[in-house]
Order: C-alpha cells, then sequence, then structure tokens
C-alpha cells in the first residue's frame, strides 16, 4: 500500500481546519486519520460510528472539498469508522471467523454480509406505532425469506430507519439460516457496479454477484429512476431472482406509485409484493430512541435532556440521535457533566425563541386556515368539497406532526370525525407532499411559520 505523503496530509489538515470552525474542527475533523491515500482515493478512518455518521451528515462537502483541493479535482472520498467494541454488545452473538493474527488489525466483530453497520439490527430498532407494521413485515422476511412477502418494499422519508430496517434484516436472516447468501447494497453501489461491469466488460460478473443471491436488499431504490440501462438489467434481475423464489426487499424515499420515471412493468412489480411505509416516530418512541442511543454514550445523560431533545426534533431520527451526540460530544470535549442548560446552549437552534408560543391545535387550525384562505369553522365543519378538505387533511397532518394529541382527540377537535378519518388525512397528507411540491411547499411554511413564531 503505497503512503500517502506526510506533507500532503498536513497540508490537508491545514485546508480542512481553515474552513470550519474550531469547535467543529475539534470535535468532528481532528480526528479523521489516513489510511491510504493512492488511485486517486483518499481513504480516512473515523474514530468511531458516531463521529462517522456526524461527518457524513454534516461535513462530507467540506471534507470533499479540501480533498479535491489538496489533492486535485478527480480524487475521491472514502471514510470509514473504527470498529468499537461496545461493552453493551460484549454478550451479542459472536462469529466465528478468525482474526487475522497479524498485523494488529483494529478489534472488529466481522459480519459474514459485507457492508452491513454493526449496530442496524432488530434489537437496536426501536418499535412504536410509525413503524411497527413495517418492522413486523421485515422481521417476518428475515424469519421467512423467499415467503409470501416478494418483495417487500419499504419507503419512508429521510432518516426514519429504512437503511437500519434492510440492513437488520440481513444481519438476522444470516444469523438464522448461516447458508444463506444474503446480499444488501445502495442502488447507487448496484449502479457503480454495472458501469464498472459494462467498462471492464465484466458483465457476467456482475450478473453472477447479483443473481445467485437467495436475499437481495437493496437500499434508495428511487436513485435507479430514469438510468434506462441499469432499469433494464436490474428488470431481468428481479425477474432471475423472483422467478426462483428468491427474496428481494426494497427502500425507497416515496411509494411505488410515486416512482414516476420508472416503466410500469417495474413499478408494477414493487407491488407485487407488501408494501408499507414508516411514519415520523411519536414522542414516545423517540423518547425511547434517545434513550437506547444514551446507553452507548461515554457520559451519563440526564432524562430531562433526552426529553428537552425528543421534543424538539421530530421528524428525522438521524437528527434525534445527532443532537444527542452533539451534546455528548460536547460534554465530552469540555469535561463537563451534561445538564439542561448546556443543552439548551448546544442546541440553540433547535431551541425555540423566548417569545415562541406553544404549539397548539388552535394555532395549528388558525395557520392553516390563513394559508388555505379558509375559516376555522370550516375546517371543522362537515364540508367536503375541495380544497377545503385537504386546507382539513393539512390541519391533521400538522396536529399530528407538532402536538402530541391522540388521534380521537383531534378526530374530536375536527368536528367530531371518526380517528380513521383523522389517520386518512394525516397519511394522505404525508403521501402527498412526497409528490405535490407546491403542497408540500404549504406544509413547509406552514411548518415554519409555526415551529419559528
Ligand atoms: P433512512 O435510511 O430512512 O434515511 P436510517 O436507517 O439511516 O434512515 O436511520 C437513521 C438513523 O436513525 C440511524 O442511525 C438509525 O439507526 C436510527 N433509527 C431509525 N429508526 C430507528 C428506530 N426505530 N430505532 C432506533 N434507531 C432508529
Ligand atoms: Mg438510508
Amino acid at each position: 500500500m503505497e503512503a500517502h505523503s506526510p506533507a500532503e496530509w498536513d497540508d490537508f489538515r491545514r485546508t480542512l481546519r481553515g474552513r470550519v470552525t474550531p469547535v467543529t474542527w475539534q470535535t468532528w475533523l481532528e480526528g479523521l486519520r489516513p489510511v491510504a491515500i493512492q488511485n486517486g482515493v483518499v481513504s480516512l478512518i473515523a474514530p468511531s460510528e458516531f463521529h462517522l455518521r456526524w461527518v457524513n451528515d454534516k461535513y462530507r462537502p467540506i471534507v470533499e472539498a479540501a480533498v479535491t483541493t489538496v489533492f486535485g479535482p478527480e480524487a475521491r472520498l472514502v471514510i470509514d469508522a473504527r470498529r468499537e467494541p461496545l461493552d453493551d454488545t460484549a454478550e451479542d452473538e459472536s462469529f466465528d471467523e478468525a482474526e487475522p493474527p497479524s498485523p494488529p488489525a483494529p478489534p472488529s466483530r466481522p459480519s459474514p454480509v459485507p457492508g452491513l453497520v454493526a449496530k442496524y439490527t432488530f434489537e437496536n430498532f426501536v418499535v412504536g406505532p410509525s413503524n411497527r407494521f413495517a418492522h413486523a413485515a421485515a422481521m417476518a422476511v428475515a424469519e421467512q425469506p423467499e415467503g409470501h412477502y416478494n418483495p417487500l418494499f419499504v419507503y419512508a422519508g429521510a432518516g426514519l430507519g429504512k437503511t437500519h430496517l434492510l440492513q437488520a434484516i440481513a444481519h438476522h436472516a444470516v444469523t438464522l439460516a448461516p447458508r444463506l447468501t444474503v446480499h444488501y447494497t445502495t442502488s447507487e453501489s448496484f449502479f457503480n457496479d454495472f458501469i464498472d461491469g459494462i467498462r471492464r466488460k465484466r458483465m457476467n460478473e456482475f450478473k453472477a454477484r447479483y443473481r445467485t443471491v437467495d436475499v437481495l436488499l437493496l437500499d434508495d431504490v428511487q436513485f435507479l429512476e430514469g438510468k434506462e440501462q441499469l432499469l433494464e438489467e436490474f428488470f431481468h434481475t428481479f425477474n432471475a431472482l423472483h422467478d426462483n423464489g428468491k427474496q428481494l426487499v426494497f427502500s425507497c424515499d416515496r411509494p411505488p406509485r410515486s416512482l414516476i420515471a420508472l416503466e410500469d412493468r417495474l413499478r408494477s412489480r414493487f407491488e407485487w409484493g407488501l408494501t408499507t411505509d414508516i411514519q415520523p416516530p411519536d414522542v414516545e418512541t423517540r423518547l425511547a430512541i434517545l434513550h437506547r442511543n444514551a446507553g452507548f454514550a461515554p457520559t451519563a445523560v440526564p432524562e430531562a435532556v433526552l426529553r428537552f431533545i425528543a421534543e424538539r426534533v421530530v421528524d428525522n431520527i438521524r437528527e434525534l440521535e445527532g443532537a444527542l451526540t452533539r451534546v455528548t460530544a460536547y460534554a465530552a470535549l469540555t469535561h463537563q457533566e451534561i445538564d439542561l442548560d448546556m443543552a439548551a446552549d448546544v442546541l440553540q437552534d433547535l431551541l425555540p425563541p423566548a417569545h415562541r408560543l406553544p404549539i397548539t391545535a388552535g394555532r395549528i387550525l388558525a395557520a392553516t386556515a390563513a394559508a388555505f384562505d379558509v375559516t376555522v369553522t370550516e375546517l371543522e365543519g362537515p364540508s367536503r368539497r375541495q380544497p377545503l378538505a385537504r386546507a382539513r387533511q393539512v390541519a391533521m397532518y400538522l396536529c399530528r406532526q407538532l402536538t402530541d394529541l391522540s388521534l380521537p382527540r383531534l378526530g374530536a377537535l375536527f368536528g367530531g370525525r371518526d380517528h380513521t378519518t383523522v389517520l386518512h388525512g394525516v397519511n394522505t397528507v404525508h403521501r402527498l407532499i412526497q409528490t405535490d411540491k407546491a403542497l408540500f411547499d404549504s406544509v413547509t411554511a406552514l411548518l415554519q411559520t409555526l415551529r419559528n413564531t
């Protein structure tokens, strides 16, 4: 392995350091270490999974820019995490592959399925009303692949657990049936493999890789949209596997019918099996997830701080975890104990301004009525004409997002409607905002108005 030149490495660190705040540098970027710099690939290692996720989420573009500045415009960045054995997982089943005696490798538990994050297991997946069905379906598929739910299609917005769930299936399936060939990959890697296969005239290898597995889990299939040649190949891969009773699992940021740039034959195949979504978690689920993550954190996190975070980050679990990480990282960095004041300080961007009013159903109704040019009385009333009915559904959706009112409570609030009507309204808006940009914009504007005033 060609070693990197120390001068370039120093240069890179200086460049990166100059582009971020000192706190960001110390907390997140200083700890990145070079593994190798060769063939135009700059390969770095982050001190932990936590760091890796954070860097990828928040600072990847900055790091990439520094890479191209120093190593040239063609240079590519790869960041991995150092595997850290967590005490909590010490009693997990250990895999029986022997570690090579030398060179001394970082401690790791190799998974029989490459490319999986060790912590994305069912054990670490907190189940709540928002994801119960998706979880059950995933579990069923893991326990009995090649069964009834084929393909399983899971869709959800960003940061709601799609990747976690797909990888949990992979972990669990091979644990139960070690002989199964399970392949997890992102649609992007699938694409890259495909391109590589074409370029190097190795399409047979590509086909062999994807058509001989027992379980294929393909993450983020929205990425396939519009890539015609790849879709053709994917179509055949799908058929080859499905015809042989092999299990397919897909994740996507929207339901199959909203993948408009797909041919019908593929879109309909996505719907052959079971389609399920994951909704944003309710406050109890958010709290439970924070509890679990706090268990992995190096510093004790008081309950009040967890609650503070759970109440402020509502629709993205990655952000939720990110907020907690930010607090624990800050505490570790400054050698302080965590308390509510510190958390509020570190998470100022999540903190409501002093004059912020509580978000009540009444405020949501008033704001929605104003935005849609109807009256609150009409929102509560019986009429189902459009666009009034849609405005009502938006108000229901916002109440669900921003308050902890139960569905029956909301039903009562909206003129004595049934809770299933509310659920339908909430789901409709959830679905529509993924395809209807105008509605998405209205909802986003309302969310911001309500959160920021
Ligand atoms: P997506 O693929 O939908 O964007 P991820 O699967 O990457 O979302 O999830 C984002 C983060 O949230 C991950 O760290 C994941 O472990 C965590 N997460 C998501 N859902 C849950 C859950 N139900 N319980 C615990 N952690 C979760
Ligand atoms: Mg994902």
